[in-house]
């Protein structure tokens, strides 16, 4: 149970006085959560400062200012649109305080005639006069102390106000809790850092210019939270997989030495290593959970299949989920056809599935008859019940969320998971977010690969590139057209698919499809297998072949405004080509005039074709200001810690998190249940329930 004291912030919104049921829609649509404690993490990306002022002249027009003033004169609107003016003195001048629709009984009282007020507002000048329109603060002459001299700029949604976000932020950190301290003496030393109250009283209502300054540190300390509360949790669950005793699998190494045998290629080296070390998991008492890191193109699909096979000769099934319908179908293809020397019953959920068909589907599930299931999300749905599940492969991991996977486990059964991903990410990455989950990586490409060339073209000598195409065409290879990502909205994208198309099919006739995200997935399928077998040559598509598709014939790749994709993104998509032993083209069509990072990352796709390598670039060229966006990095984000700028203190969150659970596995330690209060904290309650469970 979630300890007493977090309680008050892990209410509803809606509990706060002044939230009703609109305000809390617009905070919902901000945060995607309804509890008070995601309020505190969204922090401020600038301040307004207000300052006292002296005196009035040219150059404090525009800033935000503090002035003792002496009310003058009211001067009413007598029309509706007519602002309420109020004259007031200030250092010999008069300055004119203006309000819109304005209550006159209210301001009347608030500003009687002669009366000294402190004021704050943005100062105007505006038809020879100074003015301060609805100014944020009015108060007596002896309450210059209630007025905030600096207030945090939040980034917000349409319909909701900095004021009303600032007020009610107000309201929160009046009542936060003081929470003991988790974090050791020494970390606390090591990084000045102030507890996890005082750091976010700073962050949301700093007091002077001191505390701006520091913003990062009292950030860094949430952030050390964050991550300290993630990597505890995944090796909590972790721990406790290793001491559960998982499914144990009968391997006999015949039946797979002649699967591989009677492949139509050799499997390279990393391939086979991985496979052994997969075996190895599967064979004994605890359960496997692996993650397969390999660039793309690397062959990851057939030591997914391998395993199943692992899982089948044992009677268990397996699972294999999958971000896309393209890809399950693609994959629900590949394996049947691999698999057609045995006699297995495969079959494919998605969405596209609904009433009897899906009903038979999940009947077929529940009772065995199938051992295979490739599908989409609809696999984890509550209905899908399995008859003795014993694997789970996850493809294209970076899709999906990490540690919800992982206690996906604890529903029960305790299969054995492969999760398969091709966003590599550095080691040091891959400790943060995924913990010491067992890593199998694919370092080599399948032999007789020749590297993509990658060049890049000005948009407008796109004319340039017609003679290339059509001799493409007559060696029918095929060609991807990626087209414009204007914004992450699928009609848009859509719309400058379809004009491309329409521009394309006058020069290349009946040669070219057309696939993009608003297609019915039926209409998806057909034209993904109209390209693959018949005789069509040109795809133009959204981005929604990004993952995945294998079509060894696809031998060149053009991107339209490439200088718009994150380098993770590029890459995955010049995956797509490459896949044979014909040599294939990657063309990154740009715009005349872009920016000095997407023309750094044009030239490293140039330069580079490794995966692992490209990652570590992405994360060098990054700049400041440019947190990881989740369709950027590919990596999902946590709501304080940046995994870029939060490096530094990485390492020294592993080292902490590893001692925490060697010398007190079990949280029975003062610390220990000050760590628990951290862990409910953000919200790894899954690993707290482990915990007892275990
Ligand atoms: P990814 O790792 O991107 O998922 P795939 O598993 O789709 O890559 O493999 C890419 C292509 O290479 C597939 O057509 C697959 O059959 C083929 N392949 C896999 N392993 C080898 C190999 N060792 N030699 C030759 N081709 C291979
Ligand atoms: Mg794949």
């Amino acid at each position: 149970m979630r300890p007493e004291i977090l309680s008050l912030i892990f209410r509803n919104i809606s509990s706060i006085v002044g939230i009703g049921p609109k305000l809390e829609n617009l905070f919902f649509k901000l945060l995607n959560d309804r509890k008070i404690v995601n309020l505190l993490w969204h922090l401020p990306y600038n301040n307004i400062k207000r300052e006292i002022s002296k005196k009035i002249n040219e150059d404090i027009i525009g800033k935000n200012i503090v002035i003792k003033i002496k009310v003058i004169k009211h001067i009413p609107s007598i029309y509706k649109k007519q602002p309420y003016k109020i004259i007031c003195s200030f250092d010999k001048i008069e300055i004119y305080l203006i309000f819109f629709n304005a209550r006159h009984p209210y301001l009347k009282e608030k500003l009687p005639i002669n009366s000294y007020k402190y004021v704050s507002g943005k100062i105007e000048f505006f038809r020879n006069n100074y003015q301060i329109t609805h100014p944020e603060y009015i108060v007596n002459d002896d309450q210059l102390n209630s007025i905030d001299r600096i207030s945090p700029i939040y980034s917000l949604t349409a319909g909701l106000t900095n004021k009303v976000f600032t007020k009610t932020m107000k309201n929160i950190i009046k009542n936060l809790p003081e929470l003991n301290e988790w974090l050791s003496k020494k970390t606390l030393q090591k990084y000045k850092f102030l507890s996890w109250k005082e750091s976010l009283l700073k962050l949301h209502s700093p007091k002077n210019e001191l505390d701006l300054i520091n913003f990062n540190n009292f950030r860094k300390r949430i952030a050390y939270d964050e991550l300290l509360a993630h990597q505890l949790a995944i090796l909590i669950i972790r721990n406790m997989n290793r001491k559960k005793r998982g499914i144990k699998f009968k391997t006999s190494s015949v039946d797979i030495d002649k699967f591989i045998n009677e492949l139509p290629f050799e499997l390279t080296k990393s391939q086979l290593t991985a496979i052994a070390e997969i075996s190895k998991n599967l064979s004994n008492n605890f359960q496997m959970v692996r993650l397969l890191q390999g660039d793309v193109g690397s062959g990851k699909t057939i030591i997914s299949i391998i395993s199943m096979i692992i899982a089948f000769k044992s009677n268990y099934q397996s699972a294999i989920m999958v971000p896309t319908e393209i890809l399950a179908n693609q994959h629900f293809e590949t394996i049947k056809s691999f698999l057609k020397n045995f006699k297995i019953n495969i079959d494919i959920l998605t969405s596209k599935d609904r009433g009897k068909k899906r009903h038979d589907k999940i009947n077929n599930i529940a009772n065995g008859n199938t051992k295979i299931i490739v599908g989409t999300h609809s696999l984890i749905q509550e209905d899908v019940k399995f008859y003795k599940l014993g694997l789970i492969i996850i493809d294209e991991q970076h899709r999906f969320g990490v540690h919800q996977r992982l206690a996906f486990t604890h529903k029960g059964l305790k299969p054995n998971i492969l999760v398969m991903t091709a966003t590599p990410i550095p080691r040091t990455l891959t400790l943060a977010i995924y913990g010491d989950m067992d890593e199998s990586r694919i370092t080599e490409k399948p032999k007789g690969r020749i590297p993509i060339i990658t060049t890049s073209l000005l948009r407008n000598k796109i004319n340039n590139l017609i003679n290339a195409i059509n001799a493409k065409i007559e060696k029918n290879e095929k060609i991807y057209w990626v087209c414009p990502l204007i914004e992450e909205s699928n009609d848009i994208d859509a719309k400058a698919a379809v004009d491309r198309f329409n521009s394309l099919k006058k020069l290349y006739k009946n040669k070219v499809l057309l696939l993009h995200g608003q297609m019915k997935s039926d209409e998806k399928d057909e034209i993904m297998n109209k390209f693959k077998y018949k005789n069509y040559n040109i795809l133009v598509s959204t981005t929604v072949i990004e993952v995945g598709i294998d079509i060894p014939s696809a031998t060149t790749l053009i991107i339209e405004n490439s200088e718009k994709f994150g380098l993770a993104q590029l890459h995955q998509l010049r995956g797509r080509i490459g896949r044979s032993n014909i040599e294939s083209n990657c063309i990154l069509l740009y715009k005349n005039s872009i920016g000095e990072i997407a023309k750094r990352r044009i030239n490293i796709m140039k330069k580079i074709d490794d995966g692992f390598e490209i990652a570590e670039q992405d994360l060098k060229i990054r700049g400041p200001g440019e947190i990881l966006g989740k369709k950027q990095s590919g990596i999902a984000s946590f709501k304080v810690s940046d995994l870029h700028f939060d490096q530094d203190i990485l390492q020294d969150v592993r080292k902490d998190s590893i001692k925490i659970i060697e010398e007190d596995p079990d949280f029975k330690s003062d610390r220990g249940k000050k760590l628990k209060t951290l862990l409910y904290l953000f919200e790894r309650d899954i690993a707290i329930k482990t915990l007892i469970s275990g």
